[in-house]
């Protein structure tokens, strides 16, 4: 579903069926030591591109939206790691070093070069 901020995200979920006006993020209310999700935070956050840059099933993501500079500033730190051999993943941009080998997703195929 494409987000407020118009990238597809996997965990962003909203219904306004019926007169219905929800928005969520499945991934952040997976984590209470988060801060609460809302719609601007999609903004900031670099999952859209993390989906879009590996095709490895097996990455599992962790975002926290945090207050910087005394809650002048947010930021959204992601952590990343992998249920197959249940390892931290560096970086989760090339998915899990151990587990599978970086590419283009099946997206990147499906547009075309840049
Ligand atoms: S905050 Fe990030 S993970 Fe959550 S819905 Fe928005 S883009 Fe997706």
């Amino acid at each position: 579903m494409k987000t407020p901020a118009g990238k597809e995200c996997d965990y962003y979920y909203a219904d306004y069926h019926r007169g219905r006006d929800m928005q969520e993020c499945r991934l952040v209310e997976k984590n209470p030591e988060s801060k609460p999700w809302k719609p601007h935070h999609c903004q900031l956050c670099p999952v859209p591109d993390i989906l879009r840059a590996t095709s490895d099933g097996s990455l599992k993501l962790e975002i926290t939206i945090k207050d910087k500079w005394f809650g002048f500033k947010e930021e959204i730190t992601v952590e990343g790691w992998c249920s197959e051999c249940f390892s931290e993943v560096p970086d989760p941009m090339k998915g899990c070093p151990n587990c599978t080998k970086s590419g283009p997703s099946i997206l990147d195929l499906m547009e075309g070069p840049h």
